[in-house]
């Protein structure tokens, strides 16, 4: 039995018009090399004709491998059914819309055999809306003072991983993965390099704003309790210019004997203090939410069918 060198793990919601072209160009670029490599692609719950389209490419193909999930998932979801399914010696992480370049997969194989454990392109921002841009910059910023693990601006889910790193991260038993801080976490000797960014060649982004931004809290929440800490720290300073200004108020009082009509001035307490409390609250209700979604302990995605087990599908006129 020879052992597969090289595993391609491709998580696809909707791909039905880059997955082709996507397939080919890998091929144009693993094909003419004599490394026995692996395709795997994983269908994200899409409901155009992704999910044929893979089918077809696993028939025609033995290199490639596939699993249908019983529903969208999720990318982190899918990635890990991806790293699931994987039995490449390394495995690249690559998005099916072609702004991952595969081009890039040879220099990374490169690094590799010198010894890293993760390759990480990182993509420059060429492109990019300006608004995006400075959001994430600033998003990035935050995310290095709050969390213990260091993500970089740029370096997305495009990579590679030795069979080692990508056993560790399976190792890891939590549900719900945000995988930017996991394979940071996970640690091994990284290189890394900045590529030009492409825009993605065909169908729709999967990331609104909203999705942007639940990601981005996930990100911020599932590696520490730093946000408590904040929600701490919060309670002392308001509970410190309290005690100053009713110290002060009192010590006016002694003096000037009047008390001022303080309406305006205790309405804006109030309101600011509640405000605090709520997002106090809302920090420990993400943190109890998110406990409470680990303790079920169900799966992070549902195999519907394999290139093992095809199916054909619910028949078009059903
Ligand atoms: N994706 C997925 N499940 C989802 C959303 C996205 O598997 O629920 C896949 C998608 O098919 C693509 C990759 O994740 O291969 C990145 O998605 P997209 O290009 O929409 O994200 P962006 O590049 O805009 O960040
Ligand atoms: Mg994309």
């Amino acid at each position: 039995m020879t052992t597969t060198q090289l595993s391609v793990v491709v998580p696809c919601f909707n791909e039905a018009a880059v997955i082709e072209r996507f397939h080919s160009a890998v091929e144009n670029v693993l094909g003419p090399s004599n490394l026995d490599y692996e395709i795997c692609y994983v269908d994200d719950g899409s409901t155009d004709r992704t999910p044929d389209l893979i089918r077809q490419l696993g028939f025609a193909d033995p290199r490639v491998r596939y699993v249908v999930l019983s529903r969208n998932f999720g990318k982190e979801s899918a990635m890990l059914a991806g790293l699931r399914m994987s039995r490449g010696q390394a495995v690249v992480l690559m998005d099916a819309d072609l702004q991952h370049p595969p081009e890039l997969i040879p220099r990374m194989l490169e690094l590799h055999a010198r010894g890293y454990d993760q390759v990480v392109p990182r993509r420059d921002r060429a492109g990019d809306g300006v608004v995006r841009t400075l959001l994430s910059r600033g998003y990035y910023a935050l995310v290095r003072h709050l969390m213990d693990v260091k993500v970089l601006d740029g370096a997305g889910d495009f990579r590679l991983l030795s069979r080692h790193a990508v056993d560790t991260v399976l190792s890891l038993p939590e549900t719900n993965r945000f995988s930017k801080g996991i394979f940071s976490w996970i640690g091994f000797s990284t290189a890394t390099f900045t590529y030009r960014n492409a825009q993605r060649l065909a169908g729709s982004s999967k990331w609104g704003s909203r999705r942007l931004l639940n990601y981005g809290i996930d990100g911020l929440l599932s590696f520490n309790n730093r946000p408590l800490r904040l929600a701490i720290y919060t309670g002392f300073w308001c509970l410190l210019v309290a005690v100053v200004y009713a110290t002060w108020v009192v010590i006016d009082v002694a003096v000037h004997g009047t008390a001022v009509p303080g309406y305006a001035t205790l309405l804006m307490v109030v309101v600011a203090l509640g405000g605090v409390q709520l997002i106090t609250l809302g920090v420990i209700g993400e943190y109890v939410g998110r406990i409470y979604h680990e303790v079920k302990r169900r799966p992070p995605f549902v195999v519907q069918e394999t290139d093992e087990y095809p199916s054909q599908g619910p028949h078009p006129s059903s």
